[in-house]
């Protein structure tokens, strides 16, 4: 792979690499862009078949991460950083403490979370060598497991799609189907029965579904017919690519709304697809930003009262995706690009101005004589 060139055409700012061969280590972080502020994403821990694998992942979920904070109205920019590992087998403290101390390298231009292979327990070991690191348990100050703001964030941003499609946010006696009984799906399962939709649930492990719908009062489907009910909304809380050339014919909802990101196998192509058949999408990254403005909060000392009502801002943002989208006819998903980048743009520009803080110190340091 031609690393630069890789590097420059998503237009990175920076990627670093770590290696310590006597714990194991072998770490990537990349840091999208820092325009808002500094670049935060999860350290994703994966068996990557080689290295290029891993600097293909780590480059394409850093820059998610700064459009998803750009919408989410937060003043962090986008990171993401991979370890090359089986999480199964290869985790140790003095492994999660060197990276912890790497991240201290990078002076808080990278702020670390747990993702796909991580969990709290490892950040708090990353914790231990730098104060860089959001998402620890509760009972240390963090903030915790994240999905019940995302959900949250997912249920309000139905109700903003409910408004755009019918007219009207209330949910009561509407019909939602939700992919995946994992914790995004569940939460969202109790917050749409407790408004009085009708709830349909499934995932590809038959207990955990049915044990969920008991739980919900909602009805267990199969989930393989989870596509093809009628209803009227669908929500993807499962993998990413859940709308594809396979599923996509078979809807028969107005809306597509939920957590999972990635969920259009082929962006391109299938957003023309959903708004040929009529089927209005929330963007994944816009909707399902909750669990990034749980962990922002961390930031400023964790209270999920304020991480709730940061998330309630999910409403407004898919209301203006959809302004954005009506008024210069494009895709939702061309649309959330769109409000990311003008906001980005915006804030940089700000940015320039000058204000006579850090600036002019600096200048008066250089010219006193006590400094020559
Ligand atoms: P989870 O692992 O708890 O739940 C996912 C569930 O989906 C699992 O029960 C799994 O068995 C099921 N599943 C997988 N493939 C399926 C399929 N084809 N059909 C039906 N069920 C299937 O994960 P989660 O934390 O609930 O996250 C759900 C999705 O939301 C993921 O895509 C995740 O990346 C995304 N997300 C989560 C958060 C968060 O705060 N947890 C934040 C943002 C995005």
């Amino acid at each position: 792979m031609k690393v630069f060139e890789e590097i420059e055409r998503k237009d990175h700012e920076q990627v670093v690499f770590f290696s310590d061969k006597k714990v194991g280590l072998r770490a990537i972080i990349a840091i999208h862009n820092t325009s808002l502020g500094p670049a935060l994403g999860g350290t994703r821990m994966w068996t990557y078949a080689s290295d290029d694998e891993a600097l293909h992942d780590v480059l394409r979920l850093s820059r998610g991460m700064t459009y998803k904070a750009a919408v989410a109205g937060l003043n962090l920019g986008g990171g993401k950083a991979v370890i090359i590992g089986d999480s199964h087998k290869d985790k140790t403290e003095a492994l999660f403490r060197t990276y912890g101390r790497f991240i201290d390298g990078l002076g808080g231009r990278y702020i670390t979370a747990e993702d796909v292979g991580t969990t709290e327990r490892d950040m708090e070991w990353v914790r231990m060598e730098t104060k860089y690191v959001t998402g620890t348990s509760r009972a240390l100050g963090g903030s915790g497991d994240p999905s019940p703001v995302t959900a949250y964030g997912i249920y309000v941003g139905i109700k903003a799609c409910a408004h755009e499609a019918f007219g009207n946010d209330s949910l009561r006696g509407k019909k939602v189907a939700i992919q995946g009984a994992g914790k995004v799906g569940t939460f969202l399962g109790g917050h749409l029965v407790k408004e009085g939709a009708k709830v349909y649930i499934t995932d590809i492990y038959e207990d955990k579904a049915k044990s969920a719908a008991k739980k919900l009062k909602a009805t267990y489907v199969k989930p393989n017919k989870l596509h093809e009910l009628p209803v009227d909304i669908h929500a993807p809380c499962a993998l990413g690519g859940s709308l594809n050339d396979e599923t996509i014919p078979k809807l028969r909802c107005k809306i597509i709304a939920g957590g999972a990101n990635n969920q259009l196998l082929d962006e391109k192509k299938h957003i023309a697809q959903l708004v040929e058949r009529g089927i209005l999408w929330a963007p994944d990254f816009a909707i399902n930003a909750g669990g990034l403005i749980n962990v922002a909060n961390e930031l400023e000392g964790y209270r999920e009262e304020r991480a709730l009502k940061r998330a309630e801002g999910i409403y407004d943002t898919l209301k203006q995706i959809f302004a954005i989208s009506k008024h210069e006819k494009i895709t939702t998903a061309q649309a959330a690009n769109r409000l990311a980048e003008d906001r980005i743009a915006k804030i940089s520009r700000i940015k320039q101005l000058y204000t006579g803080r850090s600036e002019f110190r600096g200048r008066l340091g250089e010219l006193s004589p006590k400094s020559r």
